[in-house]
């Protein structure tokens, strides 16, 4: 995965404490092994997995967290490697628990729900085999049933959900044909998690959407309407923030959210340029945005925090000098009227504007 690459463990590790936070744990330390190769039954080495017992009994660390998938096996072992009450979790559990905190509206919740199940489905696997040891033997079988049992109640509740989410979104795509029945252009904000999308939104709109310094404040799609100074209006739609590593059942599960970002007429790239890793973000972002088949949406780039830069004049003086690039601070409003403007520029040339449609 390129985009993996884009981020040193260093950096990656340091993102997933901030993930953690975001979920309300609180970090105490945080390590990385150097490896050609996963170790297959525990992902890290052995000695590793003696040096964190150690930490779990100095910190009393209730949970630890391994920055990729490990497989069901690997988590069953290293759960009991660590010993009885630790959590052992991966990114992609951590993400949909922090999703699952989050969804607010109906269809957020499915989505969510329907994603962590699919995870689940193939980590139930020998969850029961204990049974067959604790008894000797005696019921040999006995554990396997018990799975195919659990995968099936699993699977019946999966399809229970999916036609629930389907019949949410066909109500959702009839109020969105009428909303598109109006000719207001649709802009949608897009960014890496926590680059100020919805503080923009917020500002432009008077709307309260939540604005947190928090990753993933943002999941359910926001449509606000905004006028503009001559009278003109669009609709402006906040996504959920985008991330490195965001777990394929999640992107899978999202996909329909996503989409619509391939049906605006405008895409507006939120960056926080105050951030050490501005390239790799918007790197990160900008594949997304090509698997959603939306490289070819007119795009504007809003490089938002100007205020918290260490060299702000330096930044707007280079934003100057590109094509279809803002300087904004969402925060305090500077730059607000300009973006407004470059909305409307890059608006009049989409075929959706309601000059075009009006003759
Ligand atoms: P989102 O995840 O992209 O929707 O990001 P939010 O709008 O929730 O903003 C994330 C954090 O960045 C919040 O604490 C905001 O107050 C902060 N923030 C947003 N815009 C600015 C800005 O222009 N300047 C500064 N200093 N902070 C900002």
């Amino acid at each position: 995965d390129v985009t993996e690459e884009l981020f040193s463990t260093e950096e990656s590790l340091k993102e997933l404490a901030q993930l953690a936070d975001t979920a309300g744990l609180m970090v105490v330390d945080s390590t990385y092994q150097k490896l050609s190769n996963p170790n297959p039954r525990t992902y890290i080495g052995s000695g590793k997995v003696s040096e964190i017992k150690t930490a779990i009994n100095a910190h009393g660390v209730e949970t630890v967290i391994f920055d990729d998938e490990l497989s069901p096996g690997q988590l069953r072992n290293l759960e009991k490697a660590f010993g009885g009450n630790v959590r052992v979790c991966d990114r992609t559990a951590l993400i949909l628990d922090i999703f699952d905190q989050r969804a607010a509206t109906r269809e957020a919740a499915l989505q969510v729900t329907l994603a962590q199940m699919e995870y689940q489905l193939p980590r139930l696997t020998k969850m029961w085999t204990h049974l067959e040891r604790q008894s000797g033997g005696k019921v040999k079988g006995m554990g396997e049933k018990q799975i195919e049992v659990d995968k099936r109640i699993l699977r019946t509740q999966i399809g229970v959900l999916r036609k629930e989410l389907e019949s949410v979104r066909k109500h959702r795509k009839q109020y969105r044909t009428r909303r598109l029945s109006v000719p207001v252009p649709v802009v949608s904000l897009v960014g890496y998690t926590n680059a100020g999308k919805s503080t923009l939104l917020n500002q432009l709109t008077g709307a309260n959407v939540l604005a947190e310094d928090r990753l993933f404040a943002t999941l359910d799609p926001t449509t606000r309407r905004v006028q503009m100074k001559n009278g003109k209006e669009f609709l402006l739609t906040d996504t959920v923030g985008f991330i490195q590593k965001l777990p394929t059942t999640l992107v899978a599960a999202f996909r329909a959210t996503l989409e619509e970002i391939s049906e605006s007429s405008l895409l507006v790239h939120v960056i926080d340029i105050s951030h050490p890793l501005v390239d790799q973000q918007i790197e990160a972002v900008e594949k997304v945005l090509s698997e959603l088949d939306a490289s070819s949406i007119p795009k504007l780039m809003v490089w938002n925090k100007v205020d918290k830069a260490k060299n702000p004049e330096e930044i707007k003086s280079k934003a100057k000098s590109m094509e279809d690039t803002i300087c904004i601070s969402a925060l305090n409003g500077s730059g607000l009227d300009e973006f407004c403007n470059a909305v409307q520029e890059k608006l009049k040339d989409s075929m959706v504007w309601v000059e075009a449609l009006v003759p």
